[in-house]
């Protein structure tokens, strides 16, 4: 049976160590504010800015959310960006994704200053992280090296293989896993034997966005899986990309769904706020 990786312990950690470091950040009279701005009304983004403002009041940053509605054109946003990139009591910027259709998602990310694009998505965040130079770190693939590292796995030297080549998780993990010398491999819709190749992983991580796609067999005797996928079920139950019976089987190390990569995205986000709070 392989060992739980617990993304709720190691999360309230981080988040314990966040806010040591905001009470000496306040000390010496640095105050951090995190801007949440949500345009329009789905749900599911609701629950997630709800969350992101608790773990700010939790750590001890303020947040100013604004909750735009749905007609808000892209003009009036990208207006109220470049207030808060002007704005040097704010120190961090977040958009909620997906923003409506007639509102163009790069244009946005590009908006917002690198030095507070705590997200870690604009071209020059990417870019830093590409040739190992300081930047923000996308909050789901940085999650997963602290999950790693805090669950002694070693990397180094190690096989990885990621199922998913998104901007937001499979690209910037396969960056990560290289800064931390690991062998990477990625894997997308086009690749020929993805079973033959997952089987080879010592570290598999999985961002495909299908329900349970990966079985015991795409899993090595005694790898490492991490499974980064969210799904609900119509009675509100969650699983992730993989089929956790099978390879909890076979792994000797499993992060759960729920409770193991999801809560780490938020603690990475205040660790990002903390991080610009500093600069
Ligand atoms: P995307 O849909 O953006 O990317 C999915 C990737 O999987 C693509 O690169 C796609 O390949 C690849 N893929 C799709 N089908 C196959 C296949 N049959 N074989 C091999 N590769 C395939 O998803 P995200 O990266 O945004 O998210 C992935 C999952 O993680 C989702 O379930 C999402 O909800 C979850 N998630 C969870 C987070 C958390 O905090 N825990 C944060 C972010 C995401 P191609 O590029 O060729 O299309």
């Amino acid at each position: 049976m392989a060992q739980i990786i617990d993304g709720k312990k190691i999360s309230a950690e981080i988040k314990e160590e966040l806010k040591e470091q905001t009470a000496h950040l306040k000390e010496a009279g640095v105050e951090g504010t995190l801007a949440v701005i949500q345009v329009g009304d789905d749900p599911a983004s609701g629950v997630y800015v709800r969350n992101k403002k608790k773990a700010c009041e939790y750590i001890g940053i303020h947040s100013k959310a604004f909750e735009l509605p749905e007609s808000t054109t892209q003009g009036e946003l990208l207006h109220l960006i470049s207030d808060l990139n002007a704005d040097e009591s704010v120190n961090g910027i977040l958009v909620q994704l997906p923003v409506p259709d007639h509102i163009d998602e790069k244009t946005i990310i590009n908006a917002i200053s690198p030095d507070k694009d705590v997200d870690g998505f604009h071209p020059e965040s990417v870019g830093s992280l590409t040739i190992g130079q300081p930047g923000f770190v996308s909050c789901t693939p940085a999650g997963i090296i602290e999950l790693l590292k805090r669950s002694q796995v070693e990397i180094d030297g190690k096989h990885c293989v990621i199922v998913g080549r998104s901007n937001i998780v499979g690209k910037p993990m396969a960056l990560l896993m290289l800064r931390e010398n690991a062998t990477v491999t990625v894997t997308h819709s086009h690749t020929k034997n993805l079973k033959e190749i997952c089987s080879q992983a010592d570290i598999l991580i999985v961002a495909i966005g299908k329900k349970e796609f990966i079985t015991g067999d795409y899993v090595k005797e005694g790898a490492v899986v991490i499974d980064v996928g969210i799904h609900r079920d119509e009675n509100n139950k969650l699983s992730g990309d993989v089929k956790y019976e099978e390879a909890e089987r076979k792994a000797s190390m499993i992060t759960p769904v729920p409770g193991g990569v999801g809560p780490m995205t938020i603690a990475m986000l205040m660790h990002n706020c903390v991080e610009a709070m500093m600069r």
